[in-house]
């Protein structure tokens, strides 16, 4: 199965990537904890992206493309956080080509922008392994630590208020478009995100299952 994630930020796309990869048992590719990774270790590429991912912009689509075509390179995957414009889309459809590969589905995560705010303004990050928390959601037991490595939990940059409100200009501005691009080809799934975690997911099951019928979209 091969799967695009779309959603603006905070509508939990990280969360039920995860549980998609864990289930169906395919790969998870998320652009943003690529290149989260890339500057914590402060490579080259970690130096360029970061000034963007700072302020909440994107990052330019030739560096985007070069992550992508290496990351993207059999069949099971589900993509996050790309793409994320139309010039993305285009670019994705001729490396799957070139790969010989296909789209099944597109899941449209949609969730309402206050929800969002208060999701990611909530949202801890362990500094040392990632793991991911929220304040009132899903808080660690010793406050500021992180349960699974005991580091230090931090916000993220981007998730500062200010740079959400921007990140979501960008989504409609940017992302948005994608949604009707998409329905043309009657591959989106639209799913209400503003539920619980546990709730997105089965929703998600469930259009895949409807959707899928002829597929094999069972997850064994
Ligand atoms: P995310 O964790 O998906 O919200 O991504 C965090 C940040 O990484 C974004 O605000 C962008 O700066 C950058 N980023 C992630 N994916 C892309 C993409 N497909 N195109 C451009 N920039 C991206």
């Amino acid at each position: 199965m091969n799967l695009i994630l779309l959603g603006a930020p905070g509508s939990g796309k990280g969360t039920e990537a995860k549980f998609l990869a864990e289930y169906y048992k395919i790969k998870k590719i998320v652009l943003g904890d690529i290149l989260r990774e890339e500057v914590k270790n402060n490579t080259s590429l970690g130096k360029i992206v970061s000034e963007y991912m700072k302020k909440g912009i994107l990052v330019p689509d030739d560096i985007i493309m070069k992550v992508v075509r290496e990351k993207l390179d059999s069949a099971g995957f589900v993509l996050d956080g790309f793409p994320r414009n139309l010039a993305q889309a285009e670019m994705l459809e001729e490396i799957l080509k070139e790969k010989a590969l296909s789209l099944d589905g597109v899941i449209y995560l949609k969730v309402n922008e206050e929800k969002a705010v208060e999701r990611l303004s909530g949202r801890r990050v362990c500094k040392n392994c990632g793991a991911i928390y929220h304040i009132v959601n899903m808080p660690p037991q010793k406050e500021g630590i992180c349960d699974k490595c005991g580091g230090k939990l931090i916000i993220r940059d981007d998730d500062r208020e200010e740079t959400v409100r921007k990140r979501w200009q960008v989504f409609r501005r940017e992302t948005f478009p994608l949604i009707s691009y998409y329905l043309k080809d009657s591959k989106l799934l639209e799913v209400d995100a503003n539920k619980s975690k546990e709730e997105v997911f089965l929703e998600i099951k469930k259009a895949l299952d409807s959707y899928g019928k002829d597929k094999d979209f069972s997850g064994n």
